[in-house]
């Protein structure tokens, strides 16, 4: 079985409004649910455009990240208030839970995000972390959300630290699923894969021009969203397992199990991951390109104001054994990592990081 998209979409100016009339079919008891303080006028917004159609609208917000111990919680308001769908509206922490939720309770989910910052609206694709927010696992969904409201004015109010980050994240969907899934015998998976160059393209193009001016009458900024909230997932919908992450994302995954005082966004994360496969791609498979690719996006990435080094993350991987333990989860047995076409042991991982971290020690 694949899930390869929500069963209906609303996107562009006022997509919101245009979806009540669909989401009053569906529920007529949802449960609200978010996070940050920073958005809680647009849940409100929400919450009262329900209200005036008379569903049984309640809310919640989550107290950590997309953890078991808050999805826990929220299952139990949700059944102990008899709701019959949840309707994410956050970011992607809070879509990824509000996900994972209904698909526990076999309730519909409706997912509307409040920035471009991962394709977590569209997939059947939840990441699960620690309270402290360090990545445990991703966990296969039965089905995308049932309805995906991509409303520009919602995405408008987000700051463009998340566009940023979401341009990062969407532009390893190319460099791992081409490295890993190039060589599989299926149409829909190549397919995928030349989606997730044309996607690589356009970011390039407009990438810096959408970050800069955040208008929906500027092109490149309604492509660029786009691209970061439903091309992205719309690659992993069409490639589907087969179409997988690799180094960038296992190292975000290794990197997410150092806690900082300074928190940082998945795309901001995946971003230097990206730096760091390219370069091992360089290293361990002979890839010439690799090298070009790295400077093609250092140039991006510094305009974007993204981090391009684990230090620029708030960790110093020579101090408190990080190498190490950065090391050790990126190689763990069940890691991405392992779906590069050439082995990767733990040693690699630790000579690669050091270099690199070093080298640009060197250059600051
Ligand atoms: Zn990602």
């Amino acid at each position: 079985m694949q899930s390869i998209s929500p069963a209906t979409i609303f996107r562009g100016n006022y997509a919101w409004q245009k979806s009540l009339p669909q989401i009053i079919k569906l529920t007529k008891s949802p449960l609200i649910l978010g996070r940050s303080f920073h958005t809680n006028n647009l849940r409100n917004k929400i919450f009262i455009d329900l209200k005036k159609l008379n569903l049984n609208v309640d809310s919640a917000n989550l107290e950590f990240d997309c953890c078991y111990e808050d999805i826990s919680r929220v299952k139990n308001i949700i059944l102990e208030n008899n709701h019959d769908s949840v309707i994410a509206a956050g970011g992607g922490k809070v879509l990824d839970s509000g996900k994972y939720i209904a698909d526990c309770l076999n309730i519909p989910c409706i997912t509307v995000p409040f920035s471009a910052s991962t394709c977590a609206g569209w997939t059947a694709l939840s990441n699960i972390y620690t309270k402290n927010g360090q990545f445990i696992e991703d966990v296969v969904l039965g089905a995308c959300p049932k309805i995906l409201v991509y409303d520009y004015k919602f995405i408008q109010t987000a700051p463009s630290r998340t566009l940023a980050s979401g341009i990062a994240d969407a532009l390893a969907k190319w460099y791992e699923s081409s490295i890993t899934s190039s060589t599989i015998d299926d149409g829909l998976v190549q397919q995928a894969i030349q989606i997730s160059r044309v996607l690589r393209d356009q970011l390039l193009i407009d990438g810096e021009k959408a970050v800069k001016c955040k208008f929906e009458n500027n092109p490149s900024w309604r492509n660029t969203v786009e691209a970061c909230g439903l091309t992205a997932g719309l690659v992993g919908g069409i490639g589907g397992e087969k179409c997988r992450t690799a180094a960038a994302h296992a190292i975000h995954n290794a990197i997410t199990q150092i806690i900082t005082p300074n928190k940082f966004l998945h795309g901001e994360i995946v971003g230097v991951g990206l730096l760091l496969q390219l370069r091992l791609e360089e290293l361990k498979n002979n890839n010439k390109l690799a090298d070009q690719s790295i400077k093609q996006l250092l140039v991006l990435m510094k305009e974007l104001n993204l981090p391009t080094t684990i230090a620029q993350l708030g960790i110093n991987v020579f101090e408190n054994n990080n190498l190490e333990k950065i090391a050790d989860f990126t190689c763990r047995d069940k890691s991405e990592i392992h779906f590069l076409p050439f082995k990767i042991h733990k040693q690699d991982i630790v000579e690669l990081i050091a270099n690199f971290e070093q080298q640009k020690k060197v250059k600051i």
